[in-house]
């Protein structure tokens, strides 16, 4: 097979590639090539399903918020450079019980960052967002600068500010595997192969059949997305109805604003296994889970029709302390960026530039407790992710 030169090949297209692929095709005079085994924008990826949840007071705490708070710079530019509307900074509500230990933790990281925020007890919860039904003791914080990102719109605006600036990209074009030689990085897929200077992996969920060295350290979780219709839908709009996490008991739930006029996307999580392969995930909520999630949802949420008026399952690879990946192998030719654990959409930007800022030399250095070595000394100690983390 015929070798095609270039300097950097970016593996998959989705968040963290359109990311990495928008920052690099910015250098002037750098080759760039993308390359994605399904289309422009398709329903397979991590990314799929209308909404992603962004948030800077995290529950999982400060080590996000810098990467957040950098991502949220992004975004804007996004917006601006495309012209489209990406990012709807409407707020991010978590409900609660008071003392709830993810609520504790993200009350902690708004001190520690000063973020901005409000405080709401139960009585401020019920006159102000009725569309909950919140339980006596529950409390809310009001996250100011989050909100819901539009994923699709987001990666398609990456993508064609990518190509508008020189990026040459393949679609329907699966990599079949990646073979490092002393002058270079050598990308072979179904249609062609490239001799490439640096490589950046993000292949996400199928990740571990490019980089067999993730074997062990990745597993990839089932998230299943359900939409509902209120009976009073302009309640539900993104002006008044700000994303959301519950969490009622044993019960958790995530979603974000109607941005069709006509549903709201209303999430919990079935107890399903964690799987190895995407070949493995199961791609529809059985009857008895949509009915199950509907009767969760119809007691948490005002006025909905308990039946999901659509669904879709996802998945996403975790680790099991669910920090991503971010790794320079020795050689420095290839960034494998992986893992991202079911809450990295927010931060794919900056992660998206730490990847080019490496692969291009520039001094950007990896962060040890992202680096592959540190990830596998934590999976000595803990073992794989389980499950139940979103
Ligand atoms: C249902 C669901 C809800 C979520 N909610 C949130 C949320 O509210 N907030 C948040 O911040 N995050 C959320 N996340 C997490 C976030 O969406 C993911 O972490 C993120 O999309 C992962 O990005 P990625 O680039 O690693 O993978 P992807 O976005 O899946 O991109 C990987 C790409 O690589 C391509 N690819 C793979 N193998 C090859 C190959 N061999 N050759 C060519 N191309 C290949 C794939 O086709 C795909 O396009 C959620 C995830 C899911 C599934």
């Amino acid at each position: 097979m015929e070798l095609q030169h270039t300097d950097v090949v970016v593996i998959g297209a989705g968040a963290v590639g359109s990311m990495a692929l928008w920052q690099l095709s910015k250098r002037e005079g750098l080759a760039v090539v993308g390359i994605e085994q399904y289309g422009r924008v398709h329903s397979h990826g991590s990314y799929a399903g209308e909404s992603r949840v962004f948030r800077t007071a995290v529950h999982e705490g400060g080590t996000y918020v810098p990467m957040i708070q950098r991502s949220r710079e992004l975004w804007r530019e996004l917006e601006r450079e495309s012209g489209r509307d990406i990012y709807y900074e409407v707020g991010a509500l978590s409900i609660a019980p008071e003392g709830f230990p993810d609520l504790l933790t993200a009350q902690g990281t708004v001190r520690e960052f000063d973020l901005e925020h409000r405080m709401l007890s139960t009585e401020e919860l019920r006159a102000e967002f009725p569309q909950h039904r919140v339980q006596d003791g529950d409390v809310g914080l009001l996250d100011a600068r989050g909100g819901g990102l539009r994923p699709e719109v987001a990666i398609m605006s990456a993508l064609d500010i990518a190509e508008r600036n020189g990026a040459e990209l393949h679609f329907n074009t699966p990599v079949i595997d990646i073979e490092e030689r002393p002058n270079g990085v050598v990308v072979r897929t179904t249609q062609g192969a490239w001799l490439a200077r640096t490589v950046v992996v993000a292949s996400g969920s199928w990740s571990t059949r490019l980089s067999p060295e993730l074997d062990e350290l990745l597993r990839l979780q089932v998230l299943g997305l359900t939409w509902f219709m209120p009976k009073d839908p302009t309640l539900f709009v993104p002006e008044r109805f700000p994303a959301f996490l519950r969490d009622a008991g044993s019960v958790h739930f995530f979603g974000a604003p109607s941005f069709d006029g006509y549903a709201f996307k209303a999430c919990t999580n079935p107890e399903w296994p964690v799987f190895r392969d995407v070949a493995e995930v199961p791609t529809h909520h059985t009857r008895e889970e949509l009915i199950k999630i509907g009767q969760r949802a119809a007691e948490l949420f005002e006025g909905i029709n308990p039946e999901p008026v659509r669904e879709s399952v996802h998945h996403c690879a975790y680790t099991p302390d669910r920090l991503p990946v971010v790794d320079l192998n020795a050689s420095g030719r290839i960034v494998t960026v992986a893992g991202m654990s079911g809450h990295g959409f927010k931060f794919a930007p900056k992660i998206g530039e730490w990847a080019a800022q490496l692969v291009t030399d520039e001094d950007a250095g990896v962060d040890p407790r992202f680096a592959l070595p540190a990830h596998m000394a934590r999976l000595a100690l803990t073992g794989p992710y389980t499950g139940g983390g979103h």
